[in-house]
């Protein structure tokens, strides 16, 4: 009979969960189960523009929202979440933000040993695989996660990175580096035209590397 004893468990095979079952399950030592409340995948999940075809479609969105209260003037604020393998990952907006390093750093100060942007940035580093210009000293080249930066041009980005610039804020290549503040190109979990979800890049892995 088939054996249904796990070592780990892992509800939720989101952003979290992903990476989580990724890890566990990298030493073949553990039996590791993952639940999944939505669906394998959604069609439009894999190409970056069906982002606005899921953003309201209970196939693969809870659809939560907030509840009224004063401060919303009454209102329900929709609260997307993702309901299928790589859970919100699957339907975000592919914005791949580090966060701020001061951040970080401020939360080591205030007890939170390990926390500090030096302590985290080897994390980040073996994270992903960026593809765009870099100090290899903040980005990674062979995680993961693949990480794309934007290769679009146009007289319209020239013209609001200049005129960024002439109030004081300074044009940075990559906001993820050594220079987090300033005006940047986005870069994005889109790697060949396709949305690198977490449920790609850490459940599926060998799938994530064919596109
Ligand atoms: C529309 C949208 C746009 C966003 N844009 C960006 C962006 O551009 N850049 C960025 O960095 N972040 C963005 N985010 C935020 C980011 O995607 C989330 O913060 C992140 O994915 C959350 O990860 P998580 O593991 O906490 O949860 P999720 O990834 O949401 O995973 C939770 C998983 O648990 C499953 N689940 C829930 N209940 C159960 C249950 N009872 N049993 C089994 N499974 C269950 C869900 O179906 C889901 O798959 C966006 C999010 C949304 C929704």
């Amino acid at each position: 009979m088939e054996s249904r004893i796990f070592d780990y468990i892992v509800v939720g095979a989101g952003s979290a969960g992903s990476v989580l079952a990724n890890r566990l399950s990298a030493d073949p030592k553990n039996k590791v189960l993952v639940l999944e409340a939505g669906r394998e995948s959604h069609p439009w999940s894999r190409i970056p523009v069906g982002f606005a075809k899921l953003i309201e479609n209970p196939a693969a969105n809870w659809l939560y929202s907030s509840e009224p209260e004063a401060g919303t003037g009454q209102r329900r604020i929709p609260i997307p979440r993702g309901k299928l393998l790589g859970g919100s990952s699957s339907i975000n907006g592919m914005v791949f933000v580090r966060g701020q390093s001061q951040d970080y750093d401020t939360w080591a100060q205030l007890g939170n040993r390990g926390w500090s942007y030096r302590e985290v940035l080897p994390i980040f580093r073996d994270m992903e695989s960026y593809q765009g210009d870099a100090d290899d000293e903040y980005r990674g080249r062979g995680g993961p996660l693949k990480v794309t930066e934007s290769n679009e041009t146009g007289a319209l980005y020239d013209a609001l990175i200049k005129a960024a610039g002439e109030v004081g804020i300074k044009y940075t290549n990559d906001y993820n580096g050594a220079k987090q503040d300033g005006i940047g190109m986005t870069q994005a979990t889109i790697r060949n035209g396709r949305r690198m979800s977490t449920a790609f890049c850490y459940l599926i892995p060998r799938a994530g590397d064919r596109t």
